[in-house]
């Protein structure tokens, strides 16, 4: 079929999720609706000229598209991940956007920036449970692309104060007013402090998962160099909490990939961690299943020869 482009997502079309909320602020992500995914494949290939099938109970959804020239349908499935919040509804439509974007739509999302937005331009609260919370809602008011379809213009508004709290590139022909509006207010400021020092920085270098690294980078202008003692304590925290709520995969000792979940063939589940609890107990060491399993047959064949 002749090359289908779907259109680049206008601001309407992209929401803002918050993907974590620390004390001192919150990272926003860019998403799309899956009514978003719907409209463009109306309006691109035409409201007959597309369709959905999910299966496995809605995790895998495959998007035909027909294409006129061969007469017959083009597939591209893709799983959905029940992670999020929403419930079984959201695995179809999880799954119906990954599959979207297999076919392009909304794929200038994966370009956008560290989004990291600071109080009073948010307004982080304590709850009951001493979780940190953040009810503020915020919308996308200006999107702009390159010739590459990545993301190089992005304004973001607190949709609570209509305050613009987040913006990167420049606009197309900006107004004094609107200018002086939309002064950068999230840069980090210059500040008077000690710098970070050598222990501080080899912390967050040897600690940091790279994902956490990289945003890190992001938010401190791409060098440690410019990061204040205060500011290092601040992330080291974070670094902390972090790797506290998701520990360091496991490598096998044998395979050297990684140790992760398994479902049995009685359909019960091991998960990691008792993966290595279970091969440290039987066979002395850290391994996989898979190394487990062949571990067990090599040692019945010694016991069988
Ligand atoms: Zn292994």
């Amino acid at each position: 079929m002749e090359q289908i482009q779907f259109r680049l997502l206008t601001a309407r079309e992209i929401e803002c999720r918050i993907a974590q909320i620390k004390e001192k602020g919150v990272q926003l992500l860019l998403y799309k609706d899956a009514r978003t995914d719907m409209a463009l494949l109306d309006e691109t290939v035409g409201p007959m000229n597309w369709q959905r099938h999910h299966s496995r109970d809605n995790a895998n959804c495959i998007i035909s598209i027909w294409d006129s020239e061969k007469g017959c349908w083009v597939d591209k499935e893709d799983v959905g991940t029940e992670s999020n919040t929403e419930a079984a509804k959201g695995l179809a439509s999880d799954s119906f956007k990954r599959a979207g974007t297999n076919w392009g739509i909304g794929r200038e999302l994966y370009t956008a920036p560290f989004i990291w937005i600071q109080p009073p331009n948010c307004k982080i609260e304590t709850n009951r449970n001493g979780k940190l919370v953040c009810y503020d809602s915020f919308e996308v008011s200006e999107i702009g692309y390159n010739d590459h379809r990545e993301i190089s213009r992005l304004v973001i508004v607190n949709a609570k104060t209509n305050a613009v709290v987040f913006q990167r590139g420049t606009a197309p022909t900006p107004t004094k007013a609107e200018q002086s509006k939309a002064e950068p207010k999230a840069e980090p400021k210059a500040s008077t402090t000690a710098p970070a020092t050598e222990i501080q920085k080899k912390l967050i270098v040897e600690k940091a998962s790279n994902e956490h690294y990289m945003e890190i980078m992001q938010r401190y202008g791409a060098s440690l160099e410019n990061l204040t003692k205060d500011e290092a304590d601040e992330v080291i925290g974070e670094i902390e909490d972090r790797n506290a709520a998701n520990p360091a995969p496991v490598v096998c000792e044998r395979c050297q990939s990684y140790i992760t979940g398994v479902v049995l063939p009685d359909g019960s589940t091991m998960t990691g961690g008792e993966i290595v609890g279970k091969s440290k107990l039987t066979y002395g060491g850290v391994y996989c299943w898979k190394c487990m399993k062949e571990l067990k047959r090599a040692s019945n064949k010694r016991k069988a020869g």
